[in-house]
């Protein structure tokens, strides 16, 4: 399972429709998430994503429409009881953030809070998958995130396995994770029975920013590009003085980069009644584009399923 789900979409202000920044990811029933905008406790209750398996907050930068929702969550989790410590990775200022975060109020967090800073390239090891960091541009220091599934294993040949001897059963998991094995004192070798490795998932989440070139490298066919798509073309100039992008923008950078999926986010609260704008823009150039709404969940399938 590798399932996200939009928590806030809304740009810099919370509308009625739309909370600020904030994303889940449920990968085999890990929970991380990306940015933490106001509100986004309840939201994962509307959306009943789930929050005491959460693992990790990844930050992109230090608005506050991307961060006022930690606090709450935080407090929430520790009231509920829990123990496993959480890791708030981020650019320089993160270790400062979690200092604040408890200190603030007269409460003590029953779990620890780790701090991660984290700069362009850095990568975090997490269960069958990592969490690399990306440059991106905006008007404070910020990064971006992709989410590199490891490679999984080939297809298993069944029938050559049993042409091989090979009695089904345990041996045939064994050969797929690549032990040889041995059949009446022959061996069977892996390799033989089993294809090339193939390829996991990659999501690439850009928070808020120009267009860039590290975000488009790092999206070369990623399965599923979350871009900013603040504004709509005619707005460039105040996208470009706000360090944002246009819905056009982040549809050229994707399809340049051959992704599977591009969804916009991060939409300004001009649109709140009406994304016809960006998604005429995004959809005149890249055609498999989708415009994010609140509690959207959209499953990342593997590219050959
Ligand atoms: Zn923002
Ligand atoms: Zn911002």
């Amino acid at each position: 399972m590798l399932l996200v789900t939009f928590l806030g979409t809304g740009g810099s202000l919370p509308t009625k429709n739309r909370n600020p920044s904030a994303i889940m990811v449920n990968r085999d029933g890990e929970l991380i998430m990306f940015d933490c905008g106001e509100g986004a406790q309840q939201q994962m209750m509307r959306a009943k994503t789930g929050m005491m398996n959460l693992s990790s907050i990844f930050i992109t930068h230090f608005h506050a429409d991307h961060i006022l929702g930690i606090p709450g969550l935080v407090q929430t989790m520790s009231f509920q009881g829990r123990t496993e410590p959480l890791t708030i990775y981020g650019p320089e200022w993160v270790e400062e953030f979690v200092k604040l975060l408890s200190a603030l109020g007269y409460y003590k967090l029953k779990f620890e809070i780790r701090a991660a800073k984290m700069e362009r390239g850095d990568v975090v090891r997490m269960d069958g998958y990592s969490v690399v960091a990306l440059q991106t541009q905006h008007n404070v220091r910020s990064i971006g995130y992709a989410l590199v599934e490891d490679p999984r294993p080939g297809r298993f040949d069944r029938k050559k396995a049993v042409e091989l001897g090979v009695p089904v059963g345990p041996l045939f998991s064994k050969l797929h994770k690549g032990e040889d094995v041995e059949v009446d004192g022959r061996t069977i070798r892996s390799e033989d029975v089993v294809g090339e490795s193939r390829p996991g998932r990659t999501i690439i989440y850009t928070g808020d920013t120009r267009p860039c070139k590290d975000v488009l490298e790092a999206s070369e066919n990623a399965d599923l590009l979350i871009h900013d798509g603040t504004l709509a073309d005619e707005k460039l100039e105040w996208a470009k003085e706000a360090m944002h992008s246009t819905a056009g923008e982040a549809a050229a950078l994707a399809r340049k980069a051959g992704v599977k999926k591009l969804v916009l986010t991060h939409i300004s609260s001009r649109y709140s009644d009406d994304v016809t704008p960006l998604m005429n823009d995004a959809k005149a150039i890249f055609e498999d584009v989708i415009i994010a709404e609140d509690l959207m969940s959209i499953e990342v399938p593997f590219r050959d399923e």
